[in-house]
């Protein structure tokens, strides 16, 4: 065994350095398989989380097994019995694909998550609430992630938030597959269970806003016209970069000089602005489109927000423009040389999208049945409710739901009848759209997947079994 003085020797330890320190997709998989295959180790769940600990005992890998040893051990997961036989399949490794299928394989489940993408390749950055933070330090993040929210720091990239998500679900024994989309459902043919290419009891989708299993349905939230922007520039972390301050949320509303100045020096005309510095100095705006005709961003005024936004009719020199000045300005020219970041397709990180309407479905879960064999469905992340970025509502609100949907598969694998688990998880799902930091629990430390750590005064028979019996459907998917 080495000493925290000495550098691990046992290829293994090395292998295992090589996987926590890595900073991309397909780099933390390859040497995941290579650490299993190098210390003979096959197979999944908690039974390879075990295995691993057992071959892997040195000082640095001991200190986050610690870690994850004190998350499995609480009681909600009765020693990962609590679903053990149950199958679950995880749609999108995304942050709340993830998340969700950590908390799955806690319970003893055992989960296979795809993935079509295979690589991740977003530098956006979410704000993370109080108890995000917490839960991710629980987890390990610092081990994987020096950096994670050191001092005040309340925000990470969303690549790097799925990169320590990622490590921590192989090592606590989820099947990923990247490059695999998930097309469908098959019914069973006999008495068994559901397939898509693999048989699983419950689905959880968690394939971000645009995709949604079929049987759900999406209610639109339609507000003013709202264009977003966001844009990354490079961080070199010069002492210049370090000392400039993060703006965490100016609305216009509440300051109105700053948006009145920044028109009339720029012509740029502005909702609202966040800027981040993470691993990328990173900007989101909500612009007007007066403004952005007038610069020439947008070509012509289209009524309908497609046409308006497509990519016909926007100048993209323009757009890198208007999003550098707005960072030059809103940082008082203090952060120098802003250079763009590139994106997975090697261009200027910069997006121009719309949020005039959101969508949300209807429900946050379903139940089908076909020959007697039933499969619950539920959906987590933006897929359930898609987000209002500014806010950075999205990876709060997706890991509450991701505990929620944790905790109506342990319900479900604990026999409860179907109708009850619905009614439940939809009484829980009321409260989802009102949550914030400061009308959730205040005690963080205590936060688990049962729902009553962190609702207040949650009613978990506000919905009632007779009400939720549209979600429950017999017979073929159409
Ligand atoms: P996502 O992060 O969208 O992940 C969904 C995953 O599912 C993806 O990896 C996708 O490839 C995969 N997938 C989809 N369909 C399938 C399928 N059929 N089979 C297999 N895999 C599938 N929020 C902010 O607050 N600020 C931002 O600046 C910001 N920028 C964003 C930029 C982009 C391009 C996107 C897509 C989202 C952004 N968001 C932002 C939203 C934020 O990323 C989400 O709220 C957060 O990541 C939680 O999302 P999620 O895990 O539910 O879904």
């Amino acid at each position: 065994m080495s000493t925290p003085d000495e550098e691990p020797t046992n290829p293994a330890h090395t292998l295992f350095e090589r996987f926590v320190h890595a900073r991309q997709c397909q780099e933390v998989l390859s040497c995941f398989a290579e650490l299993c295959h190098q210390l003979g180790l096959q197979g999944n769940g908690l039974q390879l989380y075990h295995s691993l600990k057992a071959a892997l005992n040195f000082w640095s890998a001991k200190a986050l097994w610690s870690k994850l040893d004190k998350k499995a051990g609480h009681k909600d997961y009765d020693q990962g019995t609590a679903c053990a036989h149950t199958k679950c399949l995880v749609v999108g490794a995304g942050p709340c694909g993830l998340r969700t299928a950590i908390e799955l394989t806690l319970l003893g489940a055992r989960v296979v998550l795809l993935e079509k993408r295979d690589s991740f390749s977003r530098n956006n950055v979410l704000h993370l609430w109080p108890f995000t933070i917490h839960d991710l330090r629980a987890l390990g993040a610092k081990k994987f992630y020096g950096r994670f929210c050191t001092g005040t720091l309340d925000h990470i990239s969303i690549r790097q938030l799925q990169l320590i998500l990622l490590k921590v679900a192989l090592l606590l024994g989820v099947e990923v597959h990247t490059k695999v989309q998930f097309k469908g459902l098959q019914p069973p043919t006999g008495k068994a269970t559901w397939t898509g290419h693999y048989e699983f009891d419950v689905l959880i989708s968690a394939g971000g806003g645009k995709f949604v299993p079929e049987g759900f349905k999406r209610k639109e939230m339609r507000g003013k016209l709202a264009i977003g922007i966001t844009a990354n520039f490079i961080n070199r972390y010069s002492r210049a970069e370090v000392e400039v301050a993060e703006i965490s949320g100016v609305a216009r509303i509440y300051n109105q000089k700053f948006f009145q100045n920044l028109y009339n020096r720029t012509g740029i005309d502005l909702e609202n602005i966040v800027y981040y510095k993470d691993d990328t100095h990173y900007f989101v705006m909500t612009a007007k489109k007066q403004s952005l005709l007038k610069k020439g961003v947008i070509l012509q005024d289209k009524a309908d927000i497609e046409s308006l936004l497509s990519p016909d009719n926007v100048n993209w020199d323009a757009l890198l423009s208007y999003a550098k000045e707005a960072a030059n300005f809103s940082t008082n020219y203090c952060l120098p040389e802003l250079e763009f970041a590139l994106n997975h397709r090697n261009q200027p990180d910069v997006d121009m999208f719309d949020f005039t309407c959101m969508t949300r479905s209807e429900n946050a879960a379903l139940v089908r049945e076909h020959n007697g064999a039933r499969l619950l469905l539920g959906l987590v992340g933006d897929c359930l409710v898609e987000p209002f970025w500014p806010l950075g509502t999205g990876v709060a609100r997706g890991f509450l739901a991701a505990f929620d949907a944790a905790w109506m598969v342990r319900r479900w694998a604990a026999g409860t009848p179907p109708l009850e688990v619905l009614a439940e998880r939809e009484s829980i799902y009321q409260r989802l759209s009102q949550t914030s930091p400061d009308n959730t629990n205040k005690n963080i430390a205590q936060y688990s997947i049962d729902p009553t750590t962190r609702y207040p005064n949650l009613n978990l028979q506000a919905i009632r079994p007779s009400q939720v019996r549209d979600f429950y459907l017999i017979g073929k998917v159409e």
